[in-house]
């Protein structure tokens, strides 16, 4: 059999948002392409042959467990294009210590005694956030469009994000979010148990925004940034900042606190 050659990557895009960046029967967003008409039987290497499987669907459809028509009629109204965010998917975090990266910054810790820490606190909300409850380490994290509506929500562990972006992507460990070629609004690299790698996003609450890029975190109205270091120690609080409208809690276990004036 002829090797097959390697789908391009504007047809694996196209297919990955016609089927709403998930597998097509339950939204999951760990999934490979598909060949409705099986490649090896002469189905065509373009994208309305293609669509998005997950591991067990895609299992089952090898198996003929799942028949092909029912496959193209999920293929047609995909799970998650009726839907605005993907369906949650677990990660799997654990322990009492964790490795964060945001950008050129990283941080090495073990959780305080109180078992928490908001690493990243904006105007009093954690958008980044670690705690341990039963030996696993529940990762929080919200990201955003520079618009301020969410694009990537880890809720204890448990990650969804937006349907309708212009791309998503999940390849290897990595989910890139993109709002156009070569234009990426979040990327996340996940390596449980206990490392996170934030490459890109943005963080924001109440009209205060934190960018991280690969330069290091920015509070890009107010003229502050942080490049590069490793941070070791236990604190409760990472990188805090907030508006003079806005703070007032007790941030005196933070590793930086940086209060805006207008
Ligand atoms: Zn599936």
């Amino acid at each position: 059999m002829a090797e097959r050659p390697s789908i391009a990557e504007d047809v694996k895009r196209e297919v990955r948002r016609r089927c709403g960046f998930g597998c097509v029967l339950c939204g999951s967003p760990i999934y490979q392409y598909d060949h409705m008409h099986d490649w090896a039987l002469g189905g065509a290497h373009d994208a309305e042959n293609l669509t998005l499987l997950c591991a067990s669907h895609h299992e089952e459809k090898t198996k003929k467990l799942l028949p092909v028509g029912k496959v193209r009629q999920a293929n047609a109204t995909p799970f998650n294009r009726s839907r605005e965010s993907s369906p949650v998917h677990a990660l799997h975090y654990f322990g009492d210590s964790f490795e964060v990266i945001l950008g050129s910054l990283k941080f090495t810790q073990r959780l305080n005694s109180e078992g928490a820490c908001s690493l990243i606190n904006v105007n009093s909300e954690t958008l980044l956030g670690l705690r341990l409850e039963e030996g696993n380490l529940l990762v929080t994290l919200k990201l955003y469009d520079a618009q301020g509506s969410p694009l990537v929500l880890i809720t204890e562990n448990e990650l969804t994000y937006k349907t309708a972006s212009w791309d998503v992507e999940f390849v290897g460990r990595a989910l890139t979010i993109r709002e156009g070629e070569r234009k990426i609004q979040a990327r996340v690299g996940f390596g449980p148990p206990r490392l996170l790698n934030l490459q890109r996003g943005i963080f924001m609450h109440r009209g205060l925004r934190m960018e991280i890029s690969s330069d290091g975190v920015r509070v890009p109205d107010h003229n502050i940034s942080l490049h590069g270091g490793l941070w070791t120690g236990v604190y409760g609080h990472g990188l805090v900042a907030y508006d003079k409208h806005h703070g007032g809690e007790n941030f005196d276990d933070a590793f930086m606190i940086m209060p805006v004036d207008e």
